[in-house]
């Protein structure tokens, strides 16, 4: 509706700049042009045999133009093409025989469009007065437009006619190509809110409209992603609460008997202590990656020294570190940093215990904080097993665990660096690693200076 609203307005513009133009060039150009053959004519008809004027506007006539001869007042005689509006007002006529030159063509009324031009009326023409045998004659003329025109008349009004049907024609066939595949985003719009990820758009267009169904694939398939990342979550969740759960009623049953001796009674209650831990460091766990997503963390940001923290968790897992026989070194500058400080205590002391926990006996732990211009590093170096390539890229997932059988005597629950990285992100930075099988793995936190 709006190409073809756009079209007819654009017409009308047209129209009214074209007759502007006829007004103001063509029509003074066209008078003085049939002014300059008229008095070629008369000049003509002045030198001949007055016997022979009948005859050659005749022939002038046949060429062209549709004339009226006034060879005294009140003898009108015409010749060519009738004119279809004969009135001429006598004072022109007279005006004429008195020697004036009547330029109707250039006052014919000003308000007629550019069809003036073609306007097949005694007052539209060019009068010159003749003189034969000392009498005062008069000659009006006009080019015959119905003979000049009449072909070419039809072909314009055809050509015109025909170039707005078929850009009606194409605008209504383009606006369908254009509507087409929107009806079909739309149509998906509705199946994904409808939790149907696997679309197949088959809309192959290198415009807008095929970035918008290439980007909309690309939204499907995350979602697709995410809805099964959520699945999995859920399930997992469910199974490491599930686990301690059935470990505690096991547990608690074998406690109910009768013949317990107090060794046992002591050893399954510490079973039962050791598994509530667990499950409770799991939904607390569980409760911190929740709030971390709904990017809504716990407290709000403050200048801390990460140097300080880093000490206090170091202090605070001594005795682990005593147990494991691991030797901790550590280079740690005074350095202030505005962020959230528990958040981040909780990333430095799961890369700390981590290195603690996948280490070896009697392996070493180096702790650096190094600083340049744009950001800040904390580096947990260990001498553990090492990750190779693929653990490395699967480590940040969450509940991901390398050989879980064998890691179940090391407490976790797979939810730390998921966290960590969370964290890191959520101050802009992230963790790189590097690793070795031999030596172990360097863990660096890159925070970016604000
Ligand atoms: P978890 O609670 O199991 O420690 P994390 O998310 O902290 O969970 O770690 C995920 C897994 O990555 C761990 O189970 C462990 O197998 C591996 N991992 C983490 N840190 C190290 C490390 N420093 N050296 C070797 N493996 C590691």
């Amino acid at each position: 509706m709006m190409t073809i609203g756009i079209m007819l307005l654009s017409s009308v513009f047209a129209f009214m700049f074209s007759n502007f133009y006829y007004q103001q060039k063509l029509k003074p150009e066209n008078d003085a042009k049939n002014t300059k053959i008229a008095l070629e004519i008369a000049t003509y008809m002045e030198s001949i045999e007055p016997s022979m004027i009948p005859q050659y506007l005749e022939n002038i006539a046949a060429i062209g133009y549709q004339l009226m001869w006034v060879p005294h007042k009140n003898k009108r005689e015409f010749f060519g093409d009738p004119f279809r509006d004969k009135n001429l007002p006598q004072v022109t006529e007279e005006k004429v025989l008195n020697g004036e030159i009547y330029h109707g063509m250039l006052h014919f009324p000003q308000e007629t469009f550019v069809t003036g031009f073609f306007a097949n009326e005694l007052t539209n023409t060019i009068g010159v007065p003749i003189h034969i045998a000392g009498k005062n004659q008069a000659l009006f003329l006009q080019p015959n437009i119905k003979l000049l025109f009449h072909e070419m008349h039809y072909l314009f009004t055809w050509i015109l006619l025909l170039t707005v049907i078929l850009s009606i024609l194409f605008v209504l066939l383009s606006t369908k190509l254009l509507i087409q595949p929107i009806e079909r985003l739309t149509e998906a719009t509705k199946e994904l809110s409808e939790g149907k990820f696997s679309i197949n758009l088959a809309i192959e267009r290198k415009d807008e409209i095929g970035k918008l169904a290439q980007h909309f694939t690309t939204m499907a398939k995350k979602l697709e992603k995410l809805d099964e990342m959520k699945s999995e979550f859920i399930e997992n969740a469910s199974h490491d609460i599930q686990t301690p759960l059935a470990t505690m009623k096991g547990y608690i049953k074998l406690l109910q008997r009768n013949n317990l001796s107090c060794k046992e009674r002591k050893k399954y209650l510490a079973i039962l202590k050791r598994e509530m831990k667990r499950l409770s460091n799991l939904t607390k766990q569980l409760l911190l990656l929740a709030s971390i997503d709904r990017n809504d963390p716990p407290t709000i940001p403050q200048t801390f020294n990460i140097s300080k923290q880093l000490k206090e968790i170091i202090f605070h897992y001594q005795w682990l570190l005593n147990e494991r026989s691991i030797m901790v070194s550590y280079t740690l500058p005074e350095v202030i940093y505005e962020g959230n400080e528990a958040l981040l205590y909780n990333v430095w002391e799961n890369l700390f215990t981590n290195a603690i926990k996948y280490n070896k006996e009697g392996g070493t732990i180096d702790v650096k904080i190094l600083e340049n211009k744009k950001e800040i590093n904390v580096q947990f170096q260990d001498s553990g097993r090492g990750l190779s390539e693929e653990e490395q890229q699967r480590i940040f997932e969450r509940f991901y665990r390398i050989d879980r059988a064998r890691s179940k005597n090391v407490e976790g629950t797979g939810l730390g660096l998921a966290i960590a990285s969370a964290i890191v992100d959520l101050h802009k930075g992230f963790i790189s690693i590097k690793s070795d099988r031999k030596k172990g793995s360097t863990f660096t936190v890159h925070l970016p200076k604000l």
